[in-house]
Order: structure tokens, then sequence, then C-alpha cells
């Protein structure tokens, strides 16, 4: 193994998230937004990018996911072992919490290509023996605990980060904020950019803002309020003492209390939303700036199904590391892609036959629905009337479902509960399937063997979404609300179906939850049902169309050469 000094020869881009999903087998991620995180650096791998990441090591995972008799999610802790993945490295740093010096030390994870590219990932831990026992907790739960549990965490990762970076010797030439949890990092930035006073003759002027901005990317990831986080500023006292001095905290991060996401865009020169709507939307959120859009994507490698790779090495090489290849999908003949998904769908439905006793037939259109059941995505809709639901479905419709709500999120808990109550009630008319505890792998088993992916939050609150990306590359159409990055890659009737109306001028947060069911049931009934079971050809072009017109496109390869010319070489 090339010893780790190795990394810092060549200055390189940090990527910062509090979230990195690389496998499952490291449990440090809750959803889209670290799945993002980890198909971002296996892409900058492939494409030999000098990238480094940082996360925290979240010892305890985000939380194991069970579902007891009465439909109610209970949270079971992941213990892993960091030792069995990755190295520690021997350069410790401090930070300064509630007055104290607390030990930060990070293990080294390796993100290998078969391109021979490679970027290291660091990942903070705080469990260390002369830290007091709380402050050795702090990188266990990802999010988790309380508020001040959450602002601990995040000078961690901002501060002790860029301080790990530096004391390990890295010269970084960019710093990218993948969402608001890392701010803090332009404070240390802030700090090591100070002038002398008497150079500028006032203490304002000595904080050189502008420096730090040429070094500073953002990538803001949602929405939703409560995706962003603030801190009462006698919390921020009265845990990390005062590392600018209050009034410029004030300027940058919002009057009345710590906004994170206002001061990574008042600190970044370059800012972006995940899909051009997102960018639009957060316009409208942050007036005043400038904010662009780079469209989310998925690592192609790590989401096609095993069935996938083989056909596409067969008819379309190297489009693993090109991507945009797939383009030229129509290579592949329609029985043996139709066989390749028989395969996946059958895959999975063992997958459900094992860990639910239900039996699916393989025969009858399959809808997945999976992510975080987070109230605006709506994971209920398709239940909207359950008259009209079975009458068009009875025989010919079958659900599966997967994702966990956030442990404090009641609201979340009692839409799966909902679901998990239709599961009885429906059957044997309609056979539904809610698989616990969804991660990395139940998503690459689900997403490839279902026939249909659906989508229906809130618009425009899906500020991206990635699993449609990820069905797209294993031929799964996508029947989605116009919202996130579905506006760019529908076609209707020929990548995939829309539900609902098409996005608003001035998006309000009115949910059309009406307007969009009845939508979805007469699109499912007039026109998806019927091609499924008497068009096959039809079907199968759209099948191709989802790879063709959308996978070649919305994937982290993509993704990243636009990362690179557009925000990191500026
Ligand atoms: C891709 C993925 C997500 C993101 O799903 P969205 O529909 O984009 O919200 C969440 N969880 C897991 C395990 C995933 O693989």
């Amino acid at each position: 193994m090339t010893n780790w000094k190795n990394y810092t020869r060549e200055s390189r881009i940090a990527y910062f998230s509090m979230e990195i999903g690389l496998s499952a087998d490291i449990p440090t991620y809750s959803g889209g937004l670290g799945i993002l995180a980890g198909d971002t650096i296996k892409s900058a791998a492939d494409l030999k990018l000098p990238m480094v990441a940082v996360t925290l090591a979240s010892r305890k995972g985000y939380f194991r996911q069970v579902v007891d008799q009465e439909g109610w999610q209970k949270e079971l802790p992941v213990d892993w072992k960091p030792e069995s993945f990755m190295e520690l490295l021997p350069t410790k740093v401090l930070v300064t919490i509630e007055e104290r010096d607390v030990k930060v030390q990070a293990w080294l994870y390796r993100v290998k290509s078969p391109t021979g590219g490679e970027v290291p990932v660091l990942f903070l831990d705080t469990d260390i023996p002369g830290n007091v026992e709380q402050d050795r907790r702090i990188t266990d739960h990802l999010y988790g605990g309380d508020l001040t549990y959450r602002l601990k965490q995040e000078i961690v990762l901002g501060i002790g980060g860029a301080r790990a970076l530096d004391a390990l010797g890295f010269s970084i030439r960019k710093y990218h904020m993948n969402e608001g949890h890392a701010s803090f990092l332009t404070l240390e930035l802030l700090s090591r950019a100070r002038r002398p006073i008497e150079e500028t003759w006032d203490e304002r002027a000595a904080w050189d803002t502008q420096h730090v901005l040429g070094q500073c990317v953002f990538t803001t990831h949602t929405p939703v309020e409560a995706g962003h986080d603030r801190f009462p500023y006698d919390m921020i006292q009265q845990i990390m003492g005062e590392p600018v001095p209050l009034t410029l905290l004030k300027e940058l991060a919002g009057k009345n209390e710590l906004n994170m996401t206002m001061l990574a865009l008042n600190l970044s020169r370059y800012v972006n939303g995940v899909a051009k709507r997102h960018g639009e939307v957060s316009k409208s959120l942050f007036p005043g700036f400038e904010i662009h859009a780079i469209t989310n994507g998925v690592h192609p490698f790590t989401w096609a199904s095993p069935y996938f790779v083989t056909l596409f090495d067969k008819y379309i090489p190297s489009w693993a590391h090109e991507p945009e290849l797939l383009v030229r999908v129509d290579n592949i003949p329609d029985e043996e892609l139709w066989e390749a998904h028989c395969g996946a769908k059958a895959y999975l439905f063992q997958y459900i036959q094992e860990t639910t006793g239900t039996e699916m037939d393989p025969d009858v259109l399959t809808i997945g629905f999976a992510r975080r059941f987070a109230t605006y995505k709506r994971g209920d809709l398709i239940f909207s009337d359950i008259e009209r639901l079975t009458r068009m479905g009875e025989g010919k419709l079958q659900l599966v479902f997967g994702g966990k709500a956030h442990p404090k999120d009641i609201p979340g808990k009692q839409l799966i509960q909902k679901i998990i109550g239709q599961i009885k009630s429906l059957y044997p008319k309609i056979k539904i399937a809610y698989l616990e505890n969804y991660n990395m792998d139940v998503a690459y088993r689900l997403l490839p063997g279902v026939d249909l992916w659906l989508n229906n939050p809130i618009r425009p609150l899906e500020a991206s979404g990635t699993s449609g990306m990820k069905a797209a590359l294993n031929g799964v159409p996508n029947f989605s609300v116009l919202d996130g990055w579905w506006i760019e890659g529908h076609i209707e009737g020929v990548t995939g179906w829309s539900i609902g109306p098409p996005p608003e001028k001035n998006p309000s947060q009115e949910n059309h939850s009406d307007e969009d069911a009845n939508d979805l049931y007469d699109k499912l009934e007039n026109l998806i049902m019927p091609m499924f079971y008497h068009d096959r050809e039809a079907w199968i072009r759209v099948m191709k169309n989802a790879i063709g017109k959308n996978a070649y496109y919305f994937n982290t390869h993509v993704m990243m050469r636009r990362y690179v010319t557009e925000a990191y070489i500026r």
C-alpha cells in the first residue's frame, strides 16, 4: 500500500460533507445527500481528480431501522469498526469546545478506481482516551442528539477538518462545502487569513473575507427549512467562544441567529443548487446571491445491477468510465434488455420473499418507492383513493416500499405505519412489500428490480432526487412529479411520465395533492398499465430511453466535469 503522505504531494480540492455513503458497510449516511457525496468521490477517483474528502466517523451510524408489530419504526445503533476498513493517521488536532481542548483524530479510507485514480477520505473521530466522556461521543450518532450536539459535530467537521488537513500536510486549493454543515471551516480560514491590525488600521479590515471567498465553493441541497442549521448566538459563544469578533460573525451569518447557510453563502465565490429548478428556487430563498446550478448524478458502476453491468459490458464497452456512451443503448437487442430486467426483478423478488415472506408475481407491473420518509415526499400519495387503486390495480399492480424516518420525525413514522397498515388490508388484491432498513444494499437490489420508479414530492421541495437516476440507469422508467432533476430528464411518454401540473413560475409550497393523485391514477390506468401489458415493444423503447436519454447524462462523471470547469477552476 502506498504511503498516505503521497496524497499530500499535489494540492487538492477538499470536499467536506457531514455524511458520506461509500458502501452499506460504512453506515455514515442517512440518504441522498450522503450517497451523492460517496458517488462524487468515486467519480473523482475514476477521473483522477486531485481531491480529498472530509467527514465524520459516525461510529454508531445513522441507525438500523426495525419496524414493530404495530408498524412503528424503532431505531437501533449500528456499531461498526473504522479499523476494519481504514487506517488511523498519526496526527491529532485540537478544537475548543466549551473551553475544553478536544482531540480529533482521522481515519483514512482510500477510494480506489480501476482507472488507477485514488481519493483519500478522512473520517474524523473524537473517541480518544484523554477526551472527557461526553466529548468522546461527539462523533457517534449522525444527525443524533440535540442542537448543542449538532453544533459540536459541526465544529469538529468544519474547524477540526480544516485543521486536520493542515496538520497532515495537505495543501488545499479549494474547499467545497457539501451543504452548510461544514460552514465553520470558513471561520478557520478567516482566522488564518487575518492580517496584522497595524497594517490595516481597523479591526474589521483585519479579517480578509475576500481571501476566504476565493477559496470556497458551496453547494446547497434543499429548500426545506429543517435542512438549514441555525444556532442562537449565546449557544455559539458558550460552546465555541468567539472564533471571530461577534459583530463580524453577525454580518456574515445573520443578525439574530447564526445561520450556517448564510455563513457559507457569504464566504463562497461559487454557489450552486443541485438541479436547474433548485438553483432558481434557491435564488428566491436567498435574494442577492448569485446561485448557479449543477444537476446531481449517480456513480454508474455503483448503481448498475450485475445484470446490466454484463449487458453494458457486452454492447457498450467502457460505459462505466465514459457513461455518455450509453446514448448507444439501441445497440442492445430488445430481448436481452428485457431478460436482464427480468433477472433483476427475480433477484429483488427473492429478497422480498426472504425478508417479508411475501411472494410477488413476476408478471405483474411493480412500482417502487423508497427514500427517506420525510413528509414532503408524500409516500402515501398512491393510497389517496384506495377504492380506485384497488379497482384498477387488482391483480395488476404490486408495490414495494422502503425508507427510514428521522428518529424525531413523528409524522414521518406515521407515514410508514400507514403504508404498513395497507399491506394487510389490500392483500391479496394488491401485493405490497415494505423493506426494512433501506440502505445502499437494499437500494441496489430494489431499484433495478421494479418496473416503474415513483416519486411524488410536494414541489418545489425535491431539490434534485437521485434515486430516479439510479432507476433510469437500470432501464426503469420514472413516473414523477415535475420537480428536481426530472424537470430536466422528463420527455413525456418517451423517458417516462410526469405526475401533476408543470412547474409554476412562482412556486408556492401548495401540495396539489388531489390533482397529483388524480393524475397519478389516470396515467397509470390509461397509459402506463396498457403499455406494460399490451405493448411490450413500446415499453422496452421507454426503458431504453431511460438509459440513453437519462442515464447517459445524469451521472456523477458528467457532474464532476462540470464542478471542475465551473466551480473548482476559477
Ligand atoms: C439514492 C438513495 C437515496 C436518495 O433517494 P431520493 O429519491 O433521491 O431521495 C436515499 N437513500 C438511499 C439508500 C439511496 O440509495
